[in-house]
């Protein structure tokens, strides 16, 4: 069965709105760029119908994306939740991972099959996966340390391949059992059923919080201003970052063909105690309706003041974690209420400000 794509940027921005506050601009720019590939692939498949030399000749500059923005904010969450609206599968990794390690190719590869296995086996769906690479700034090279500076590019080198278009071994080379499964079909049948996953409609992501780059561009605004007092560099909303260039990656230790992969900008900004508020209370994959059942299942009904989560949003927020923030205080606060609570015949929990403020042992 073919992968079938019917959605409008504004039907999967309403659909983000649901699950994650604020990153209006982060939604928006996703879901043209989602909408723009799928339509793109499902143009493709149709012309090849008709006319198989002119799909094979179709020039398209896929819509790979970059999210810079600070963790915790939601980066992972919108992607997860865009791959789940359409139906595809979602793999994420960090960069890092990669760097560590010597064996850069296999590890950047089995990304892809890991899309395999998140399809269920389905080779199909897997091409039409999303692959989210975080921590990306991490691979960037930098010139006075050589060691790290190869391995930077190398594993640059390797991840804009699959960006590009690459047909993948569904086996990975390291898979002693799947190559001798792939031998002992190949023995049986004659020949072996199809081997690769290919990566031209598989969409990339790729986020960082990019701190140098911020405090570079912030710089060079400023200095063009007249009046300019050197003051904490501010954030990377989406203003700063329309002024960000290629050159800026480049000299941020990207090579300009990776960079050139990744036509696709945008910035998620930072989440204050009021955003923190409003995803306690609006969010449908709400903390507290975690929270809710867990008691629950102790035949407990726990209940929130606005006042008290007020409190947990500004704890939560002194974490400098983003949304992680909320677990942290959720988790502490908590503990000894879920231990001692639990089987001592109480029915209703009622959190207020007194109990935020001064926990009960
Ligand atoms: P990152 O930006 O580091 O990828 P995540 O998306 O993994 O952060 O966020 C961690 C968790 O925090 C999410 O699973 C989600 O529950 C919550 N969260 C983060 N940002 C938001 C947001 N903007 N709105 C609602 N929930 C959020």
């Amino acid at each position: 069965h073919d992968f079938d794509f019917n959605f409008l940027p504004r039907d999967i921005k309403a659909h983000l709105d649901r699950f994650v506050i604020q990153q209006d601009e982060a939604k928006k720019v996703l879901a043209i760029a989602v909408c723009d590939h799928y339509n793109h692939a499902k143009y493709l498949r149709q012309l090849r119908k008709e006319n198989a030399a002119q799909a094979d000749e179709v020039e398209y500059a896929k819509q790979n994306v970059i999210l810079v923005g600070p963790t915790g904010v939601g980066k992972t969450y919108l992607i997860k939740h865009i791959a789940e609206l359409i139906g595809v599968p979602f793999v994420k990794a960090d960069a890092t991972k990669f760097s560590e390690t010597g064996y850069v190719g296999g590890d950047v590869e089995d990304l892809v099959r890991e899309l395999v296995q998140q399809a269920d086996g389905d080779v199909h769906l897997a091409q039409f996966g999303i692959i989210y690479i975080d921590e990306i700034d991490k691979i960037a090279a930098s010139g006075n340390m050589i060691g790290r500076d190869v391995s930077g590019r190398g594993v640059q080198t390797t991840l804009l391949k699959l960006m590009e278009e690459t047909e993948v071994p569904l086996r990975s080379m390291n898979d002693l059992q799947g190559q001798l499964q792939a031998a002992f079909e190949f023995q049986k049948r004659g020949k072996s059923k199809r081997e690769t996953i290919s990566t031209r409609h598989i969409l990339f992501v790729v986020s960082g919080a990019f701190e140098r780059l911020k405090q570079e561009v912030a710089r060079r605004i400023s200095q063009g201003q007249i009046g300019f007092s050197a003051g904490p560099a501010p954030a990377m909303d989406n203003e700063l970052f329309q002024q960000v260039t290629t050159q800026d990656f480049v000299e941020y230790g990207f090579e300009p063909e990776f960079i050139g992969r990744l036509p696709v900008r945008v910035a998620c900004q930072e989440l204050n105690a009021d955003d923190l508020y409003k995803i306690m209370k609006f969010s449908e994959g709400s903390l507290l309706r975690q929270y809710e059942r867990a008691f629950r299942a102790y035949g407990i009904e726990i209940s929130f003041e606005d006042e008290a989560l007020r409190l947990m949003a500004t704890a939560a927020a002194r974490e400098k974690t983003g949304a992680r923030g909320l677990l942290t205080v959720f988790e502490k606060l908590f503990r000894d209420y879920k231990y001692h609570l639990a089987g001592s015949g109480l029915s209703q929990l009622r959190v207020t400000a007194e109990l935020v403020n001064e926990p009960r042992q």
